[in-house]
C-alpha cells in the first residue's frame, strides 16, 4: 500500500463555514452557483499547482535532473490547463490532435508533448509533425512502418518511445487496467513482440527511439505495483543493452496513482511513493550495472481530480414507499459518467449543511432518459427540496473531457478559482452553440 495521509474531509480544499455552508477552495458555494449557474465545474488552481510541485520536488530529489513529469491531459483538458503546466514546467501527453490544437493554442511547448493513442491515423501523425510534436509514444509495428513513410516525405527523424506492456496486473477495475499482455494497447513483453517492435524501430532511418513506455492502469493504490512494473521494464532495457548494444535514453513508466473519491479510499503519500520508487530503480538499475535512463512519470488524475467539484441544483425528489428515494440533479452523465461507465464511486455533499443524523440513503440521478443515469447510489442526504445545492466532490479528472451531449444538454462552464479568486475559463455552452454544426 502507497503510504497515507490521514485527513477528515476528502481533500483539504473542502471545508465548511461558520454556517454550516460547504466550501471548496476558500469559496462558499452557493454565490458561485448564483453567479455562473448549474451544473457547474469548479476548479481549484492551488492545489493543481501544489499537486505539480509535489510530484516535480519528489522526482528532482530522486533522480536529480533525471527525472520529468508528464500531465497525462486526456484527464481534463482545456487552454488555462495547458498554461498552468507549462507555467509548472511539466511536459504533457496527448492523445488527439483536438489535444495538441488545446496545447498549441495555450502556447503550450510541443517539443515537451508525449503523442499517444493506439490508432493513430495518417493524418494524425501528419497533423502532430508539422505541429512540432516531441514524441510519439508508438503502439505498434504498423504505426511505426506509418511514422517511417511520413517522417521521410517531410526530412523528419521522429523522436519515439515504444508502448510495452509489462503483464503487471494492477489491481483496479477492468475498464482501466492496461499493462496486462491481453490489452489493446502496446507490445508484450512476454511474448516477444516487444523485442521485434525494438528491432523493427532501430532499422528505420526514419524514427529516433528515445526509449521505453508503460503504463498499467489508473486507481493503484499499492506502491508495490510501481516497483514489480520498473522492474520488468528495466530488465527489458538491460536486455535489450546487452543483445543489440542500444542504450535507452527514456524510461516512462506510466501515470495511475490513485485518487480518494470517498472517506473509506486512503489518500496517497505521493511524495513518499516517488521515493521508494526512486530508490528502487536507482538499486534495480545498478544491479543490472544498467546507466539510469531519464525517469517520466505520467500521472493525470492525481495532478487534477481533487481540484474538482461539480455543483448541482436539485430538480424533482421521488420517494417510492418501501423502495427509495430518487433526488435528481440538472446535470448527469453528461457531465458525469463515470459512474454509468464502470460504477465509480463518489462523495456527494449537501451544500447548505452537514447530512447530520436524520440523513436518509438517496439515489442521486442525472436528468437523461437513461435509467443508468445515476451519479451515485445511497447517499446520505437530509430531506432535499427543489432548488438546494448538491456538491459532487473529486470530479476534476475525466469529467469535462468526457462530457458529451446526449439528449442535446449543453455542456456546464468551467470556473477556476485562484487565491479565493474565481475566472471563468469555459462558458456555459448554450442550445444555440449545439446548431453551429449542421449545414
Ligand atoms: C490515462 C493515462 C495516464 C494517466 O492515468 P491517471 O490514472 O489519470 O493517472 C497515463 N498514461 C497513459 C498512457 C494513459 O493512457
Amino acid at each position: 500500500m502507497i503510504n497515507t495521509i490521514s485527513r477528515e474531509y476528502i481533500c483539504e480544499n473542502i471545508t465548511r463555514d461558520e454556517t454550516g455552508e460547504l466550501c471548496f477552495a476558500g469559496l462558499p458555494l452557493s454565490p458561485l452557483a448564483r453567479t455562473y449557474g448549474t451544473p457547474l465545474y469548479l476548479y481549484d488552481e492551488d492545489r493543481i499547482r501544489e499537486r505539480c510541485r509535489t510530484y516535480r520536488e519528489a522526482m528532482q530529489k530522486a533522480f536529480g535532473d533525471g527525472g520529468r513529469v508528464l500531465y497525462a491531459s486526456k484527464a481534463a483538458s482545456f487552454r488555462r490547463l495547458y498554461e498552468i503546466m507549462r507555467e509548472e514546467d511539466l511536459g504533457v501527453d496527448v492523445v488527439s490532435c483536438g489535444e495538441i490544437c488545446t496545447a498549441n493554442a495555450a502556447g503550450f511547448p510541443l517539443e515537451n508533448a508525449y503523442f499517444h493513442s493506439n490508432n493513430k491515423t495518417d493524418a494524425d501523425i501528419v497533423y502532430a509533425m508539422e505541429h512540432g510534436v516531441g514524441y510519439f509514444v508508438v503502439d505498434n509495428e504498423e504505426e511505426l512502418y506509418a511514422i517511417d513513410r511520413i517522417g521521410g516525405e517531410r526530412g523528419i527523424r521522429q523522436k519515439v518511445l515504444l508502448r510495452l506492456t509489462p503483464g503487471i496486473d494492477p489491481h483496479t477495475y477492468a475498464a482501466v487496467a492496461t499493462g496486462k499482455v491481453d490489452s489493446k494497447f502496446g507490445s508484450a513483453i512476454e511474448t516477444g513482440q516487444a523485442e521485434a517492435i525494438t528491432d523493427v524501430a532501430l532499422s528505420l532511418a526514419n524514427v529516433n527511439l528515445c526509449g521505453f513506455h508503460c503504463h498499467v492502469g489508473s486507481q493503484v493504490f499499492e506502491a508495490d505495483v510501481f516497483l514489480r512494473t520498473a522492474n520488468v521494464m528495466l530488465t527489458f532495457v538491460a536486455h535489450i543493452y546487452q543483445t543489440r548494444g542500444y542504450l535507452a535514453t527514456q524510461l516512462d513508466i506510466g501515470g495511475g496513482i490513485g485518487v480518494r473519491y470517498t472517506k473509506e479510499q486512503p489518500t496517497p503519500d505521493i511524495a513518499a511513493c516517488i521515493a521508494e520508487i526512486g530508490a528502487y530503480i536507482k538499486e534495480r538499475a545498478h544491479e543490472l550495472s544498467l546507466p539510469l535512463p531519464t525517469i517520466l512519470l505520467e500521472p493525470g488524475r492525481s495532478l487534477v481530480a481533487d481540484a474538482g467539484l461539480t455543483l448541482y441544483t436539485v430538480g424533482t425528489v421521488k420517494h417510492i414507499p418501501g423502495y427509495k428515494t430518487y433526488v435528481s440533479v440538472d446535470g448527469g452523465m453528461t457531465d458525469n459518467p463515470r459512474f454509468a461507465l464502470y460504477g465509480a464511486p463518489y462523495t456527494i455533499l449537501p451544500v447548505a449543511a452537514e447530512a447530520g443524523d436524520g440523513a436518509t440513503p438517496c439515489s442521486v440521478v442525472g436528468r437523461c432518459c437513461e435509467s443508468g443515469d445515476i451519479l451515485q447510489e445511497n447517499v446520505p442526504l437530509p430531506p432535499m427540496r427543489r432548488g438546494d445545492l448538491l456538491a459532487c466532490l473529486t470530479t476534476g479528472a475525466y469529467h469535462y473531457s468526457m462530457a458529451s451531449n446526449y439528449n442535446r444538454i449543453p455542456r456546464p462552464p468551467v470556473v477556476m478559482i485562484k487565491n479565493k479568486t474565481a475566472q471563468l475559463v469555459i462558458r456555459r455552452e448554450t442550445v444555440e452553440d449545439l446548431l453551429h454544426l449542421e449545414v
